[in-house]
């Protein structure tokens, strides 16, 4: 079988608890780009049991085909059956080139899957673009600790694999006029497949904070001090309805969660607005939110990196700006 006979895109829509993951639908988006590009059609698949009903959604945001393996088995995510019903559909489609979510799941089960039909896998992409040339998937992503962004092609083998993590994409318009056909995969299931035995799954009660949807982030960087000063950061994020996020110094002082923390193994945000505060930009922290719609960054130092991508840039020390910009903006609502 020649490479030359692969053909199309094909994104896999995770569901959980027959909800479309957000990043799903940012790869179809980027999905219908690379097609587009390509001029080959955009298919997306969907695994789960009781999901059909999800496929028209998947149309709406661009897919013009939409496979289903709906199956008892696929209840829940389980390792084992998800990659045998992935490796089938991928192995029947022959798609040129298949987007996962780089999600605790799309970790999981891609790296199987590209196994198991014999391809590369490239984890964690920055950005996809087409080779105008040689019609070859380029995918980037930081590397090295993030000093050089690489641009890594897969020329030898098909498909083309590329996770990419929630917010890097950005989520395409819906259109309800949109039409495609749904078609009913069997993957050829087995009871056996399922090799382990879920007994109870006990969701986390703790309130998950979503920084990825915060329309404003305050973020704190080690610049802030101390874990007593972030409460002038909390001031501030409540006068202007924003969430509080920072740099990996301030999650590894312990001064705020892990789920907070933004740049290169925390989150990508791209916020309308976002407070850069006594962080220093290094390459790690840019790469998850230079996408903001603007930045305004307070350091003391003049010559910080951050300043290179803030829109507006404050001189000054943080514990000090901040509680006047907290101050001034109470004023301004009266
Ligand atoms: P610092 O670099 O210490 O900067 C503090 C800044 O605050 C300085 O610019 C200083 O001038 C300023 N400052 C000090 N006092 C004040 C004051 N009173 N008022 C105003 N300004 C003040 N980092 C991330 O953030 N996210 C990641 O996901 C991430 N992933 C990484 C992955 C790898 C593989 C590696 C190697 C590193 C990663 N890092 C990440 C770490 C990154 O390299 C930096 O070390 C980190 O971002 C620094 O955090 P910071 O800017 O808060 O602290």
């Amino acid at each position: 079988m020649s490479l030359a006979d692969y053909k199309g895109v094909l994104v896999y829509i995770e569901q959980r608890n027959k909800e479309i993951q957000k990043v799903s639908i940012e790869l179809l988006g980027k999905g219908k780009e690379i097609a587009d590009k390509l001029g080959e059609k955009l298919s997306a698949v969907i695994i789960g049991y009781d999901v059909k009903n999800l496929a028209q959604e998947l149309i709406y945001y661009g897919a013009e085909r939409v496979i289903v393996v709906d199956d008892k088995i696929l209840e829940n995510f389980i390792t084992e059956p998800y990659t045998k019903a992935l490796t089938a559909v991928i192995n029947d489609e022959k798609p040129e080139v298949v987007l996962v979510g780089a999600t605790s799941i799309g970790r999981d089960l891609s790296p199987r899957v590209s196994a198991r039909v014999h391809t590369g896998l490239t984890a964690d992409c920055t950005s996809l673009d087409i080779d105008e040339e040689t019609k070859q998937l380029l995918m980037t992503r930081p590397a090295f600790g993030g000093n050089i962004m690489a641009t890594i092609i897969c020329p030898d083998h098909r498909p083309q694999i590329s996770t990419v993590r929630p917010g890097v994409m950005l989520k395409p318009h819906k259109d309800t006029s949109r039409t495609g056909e749904i078609i009913d995969f069997d993957a050829g299931l087995l009871p056996t497949d399922v090799n382990i035995e879920i007994l109870e799954i006990v969701k986390e009660d703790k309130k998950k904070v979503n920084i990825e949807d915060a329309k404003l982030l305050i973020s704190a960087g080690r610049g802030i001090g101390s874990k007593e000063n972030m409460v002038h950061l909390y001031e501030l994020a409540e006068e202007l309805k924003g969430e509080v996020s920072g740099s990996r110094a301030v999650i590894d002082n312990g001064w705020l969660d892990k789920e907070r923390q933004v740049g290169q193994t925390g989150r990508t945000v791209r916020p309308d607005l976002y407070f850069a505060c006594g962080i220093s930009g290094a390459i790690q922290h840019v790469a998850g939110m230079e996408e903001s719609e603007l930045i305004i960054a307070i350091n003391k130092n003049p010559d910080a990196a951050i300043f290179e991508v803030a829109d507006i840039g404050i001189v000054g020390d943080v514990s000090k700006v901040i509680p006047l910009l907290t101050e001034e903006i109470k004023k301004l609502k009266f």
